[in-house]
C-alpha cells in the first residue's frame, strides 16, 4: 500500500468534493503524474532541495541518549535544520513548483498555528509567485509571530471569521477560493490529507526524507530496527516511512498527541483510544474524531501541528493494518524529551517531533543494541518560546514580557512626544 488505488488506501481516502472541484483536482492529478516523470523538472526541484532547502539533512547519530536508554542505538534525523525550521518546506516547495510550471501565478494555502502558511510564503517568495494564506481569526490572534514571518515573506494572511473561526474554517475558506479560481490558482494543502490526489502528492513531496534516510543506512551500514514519527495530519511520518510500507521491516511507530489524558477533548489521538470513528470531511474518507451528529470533537495537545481531529487516509488504513503502529504520548512526555535530547545531545525539538522522541525513549530497551531507532525531528523548538517559557520558566517568561511591553510603550511616548 505504497500509494493509493484510484485514490483510495484501503476503505479510506478518495474525492468527496463538490463537483465544481473535480476538475481542478482531476488536471492536478493528471499534471502531477506527468511532472514527475519529467527529467527537468526532477532536476530543478533537486536543486532546490539542495542549494534553497539544505538536502539531504544529517541523519545524526546520538551517543549520549544511546548511553542513557540503554538499548537501541539512536539516531535522529534532523530534518529541523531544513530552511524554515521544518519538514513542511519539502511539500510547498514541491506543489508550489509544480504549480508554476502549470502556469498557475496564484498560491493559496491554509494554516492553523501558522507553521505550514509560512513555509507556502516562503517556497513563492522563492520562486516568484502571489500567496495568499487563509488562517481562522482565533489563530492569527494566538499566532502572531508566524502571521509576521508571513508577512516578511510578502504573503498576505487573511484572517476567517466563519464557523469556529480555526483551522477547519480556514480550510473550508481556502476551498472555496480554489473553487471561484481554477485556472489562475493552486491550492497547497499542508499535509498528506484531503482528496485526491493531495494525499499521494504530498506523501511523493515528503518521501525525500525516508529516501535519504534509506540510502544512507545502506551507505553506512545501519540495520534499522524501528523508525518513530509523530503525526497530526500525518505529512513527515508518511514520508518517512514511505519506502518502508512495503516491506516488513523495520517497525513502523507513529506518534499521536496524548495530550492531558484519554478523555473526550483532552487529546488528539485517533488511532489510539476508542473516541474515533470512519467519517468524511473535507474531501476524504478516514477516521475522525467525532461526535454523535458527526461534528468535529474539541482537540488538545501542546503542540499546535498535531492537534487535529483528522489523519490522512493512508496512515488510517496503515494503522488499521496494523503495518504502522500508533502511540499516544503525553504533553508532559513531550515536553519531557525536549529536554532530554536538548541537554544530552545539544539538539532542540520542536513540540511536535518530541513526540516522536518520546515514543522512541520509550521502546529503546525493546530493540537489540545492533540496530538503530531513528527518530524523525520533524521541526526544530525555536518555534516554540512561547510556549516552552511558560512552564520550563513562568515567572521570568512573565517579567520578560512585561519589560517588552513597558518598552514599547515607553518608545510610543517618545514618538509622539
Ligand atoms: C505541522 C507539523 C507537524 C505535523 O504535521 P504532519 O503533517 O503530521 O507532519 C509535525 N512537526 C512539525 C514540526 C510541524 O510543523
Amino acid at each position: 500500500m505504497a500509494h493509493s488505488t484510484d485514490g483510495f488506501f484501503d476503505i479510506y481516502g478518495g474525492k468527496y468534493v463538490a463537483e465544481v472541484l473535480r476538475r481542478p483536482l482531476d488536471e492536478l492529478e493528471e499534471a502531477f503524474s506527468r511532472f514527475m516523470a519529467d527529467k527537468d523538472f526532477l532536476a530543478e526541484l533537486d536543486t532546490i532541495r539542495r542549494d534553497y532547502i539544505g538536502r539531504p539533512t544529517p541523519l545524526y547519530f546520538a551517543p549520549a541518549a544511546t548511553r542513557i536508554l540503554g538499548g537501541a542505538q539512536i539516531y535522529i534525523k534532523l530534518e529541523g535544520l531544513a530552511n524554515t525550521g521544518a519538514h513542511k518546506i519539502n511539500n510547498a516547495i514541491g506543489q508550489c513548483l509544480l504549480a508554476k510550471k502549470m502556469g498557475k501565478k496564484r498560491i493559496i494555502a491554509e494554516t492553523g498555528a501558522g507553521q505550514h502558511g509560512l513555509a507556502t510564503a516562503a517556497a513563492c517568495a522563492k520562486l516568484g509567485l502571489d500567496c495568499t494564506v487563509y488562517m481562522g481569526e482565533v489563530d492569527v490572534r494566538r499566532q502572531q509571530p508566524n502571521v509576521a514571518a508571513m508577512e516578511l515573506y510578502g504573503a498576505k494572511v487573511h484572517p476567517v471569521t466563519s464557523g469556529s473561526r480555526t483551522l477547519k474554517d480556514a480550510v473550508n475558506e481556502a476551498m472555496r477560493d480554489w473553487a471561484a479560481n481554477p485556472d489562475t490558482t493552486h491550492y497547497v494543502l499542508g499535509s498528506a490529507l484531503g482528496p485526491a490526489p493531495f494525499p499521494d502528492m504530498v506523501r511523493e513531496f515528503q518521501s525525500v526524507i525516508g529516501k535519504e534516510v534509506k540510502a544512507e543506512c545502506e551507505a553506512r551500514g545501519i540495520k534499522i530496527g524501528a523508525m518513530v514519527a509523530c503525526c497530526g495530519g500525518g505529512s513527515n511520518s508518511i514520508g518517512f516511512f514511505s519506502p518502508f510500507i512495503d516491506e516488513k521491516q523495520p517497525r513502523l511507530i507513529a506518534a499521536e498527541a496524548g495530550g492531558i489524558g484519554p478523555g473526550i477533548g483532552e487529546n488528539a489521538s485517533r488511532m489510539t483510544g476508542n473516541a474515533s470513528r470512519e467519517g468524511i470531511m473535507q474531501g476524504y474518507k478516514s477516521r475522525f474524531l467525532l461526535d454523535e451528529d458527526g461534528q468535529a470533537l474539541p482537540t488538545r495537545s501542546i503542540s499546535a501541528g498535531l492537534d487535529y481531529c483528522g489523519i490522512g487516509p493512508q496512515l488510517a488504513a496503515l494503522g488499521m493494518s496494523g503495518r504502522v503502529e500508533f502511540t499516544a504520548v503525553l504533553d508532559k512526555d513531550a515536553l519531557e524529551a525536549v529536554s532530554f535530547f536538548a541537554r544530552n545531545e545539544g539538539i532542540l525539538f520542536a513540540l511536535e517531533s518530541a513526540h516522536a522522541g518520546a515514543a522512541a525513549m520509550k521502546i529503546a530497551r525493546e530493540i537489540p543494541s545492533d540496530q538503530a531507532v531513528i527518530i524523525n525531528m520533524s521541526g526544530r523548538g525555536d518555534k516554540d518560546v512561547f510556549i516552552t517559557s511558560p512552564v520550563f520558566r513562568p515567572k521570568e517568561w512573565k517579567e520578560f514580557l512585561k519589560s517588552e511591553i513597558a518598552r514599547l510603550e515607553a518608545d510610543e511616548d517618545v514618538h509622539e512626544a
